[in-house]
């Protein structure tokens, strides 16, 4: 990727509506937009340490970021702009402050090819017992990483199928008793429970 800003113009948005999954987010009558964009993190990077208070010139740039993304999304969205009641700009800098990120990434490490799939932080770690989850290994985002986290739980407790691992669909509660978990070469298993299958492990160990 060039590592320069938007020139004057975003050619390419994200935009998450959060108010549509959980009209909690915002008072009656608003909604919450979310705009993301590819910004290199080298631009901020002599910011990096002025997190108290960084001077004019980063919020200046934050601002000018904020109105070209929103001059972008209201070629989608025309009006936009002059119905925000609020608005707030993040850049990496946010992201380091707030998730304690690596420059900056949103998805954990790069994803480029030599770094997805096989390539990726396995789960199943060379050190027994240890396993790595999140965004840098299975799958990025929210989904990726619950479900790297989902994979390192069955491995731990030696269960076949991932849904052994969810609560029911009709919203009750499944109790499994301490004393059917029982260590098992290495991993926790519970009596009843088949020992996972050999294509299973090929996450783990990707
Ligand atoms: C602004 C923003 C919006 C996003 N929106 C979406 C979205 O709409 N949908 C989606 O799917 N994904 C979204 N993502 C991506 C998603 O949030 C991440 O991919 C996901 O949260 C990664 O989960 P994780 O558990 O790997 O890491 P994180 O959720 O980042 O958790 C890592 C934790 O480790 C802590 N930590 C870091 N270093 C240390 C240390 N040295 N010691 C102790 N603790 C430490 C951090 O404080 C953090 O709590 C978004 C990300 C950002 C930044």
């Amino acid at each position: 990727m060039e590592h320069a800003l938007p020139h004057g113009i975003v050619e390419g948005l994200f935009l998450t509506v959060t108010t549509l999954k959980d009209p909690g987010h915002a008072p009656n009558g608003h909604h919450t937009l979310e705009l993301f964009t590819f910004v290199p993190y080298e631009p901020f990077e002599d910011w990096a340490g002025h997190a108290a208070a960084r001077p004019a010139g980063y919020h200046d740039l934050k601002e000018r970021l904020g109105d070209a993304m929103i001059a972008a999304a209201e070629r989608m969205i025309p009006g936009l702009g002059k119905n925000l009641t609020f608005r707030a700009v993040g850049t990496p800098l946010t992201n380091d402050f707030y998730c304690e990120t690596h420059r900056g990434a949103s998805y954990g490490t790069a994803k480029i090819p030599a770094l997805l799939g096989p390539f990726s932080f396995p789960i199943r770690s060379s050190v027994p017992g240890l396993y790595s989850v999140g965004a840098s290994t299975l799958s990025h985002g929210v989904a990726g990483a619950a479900t790297s986290g989902l994979f390192a739980a069955r491995d731990i407790l030696g269960l076949r199928r991932i849904e052994d691992l969810l609560a029911p669909s009709d919203g009750s509660l499944q109790v499994v008793l301490a004393s059917d978990l029982a260590p098992a070469s290495g991993a926790r298993r519970p009596a009843h429970a088949a020992p996972p299958e050999d294509d299973a492990d090929d996450a783990l160990a990707s």
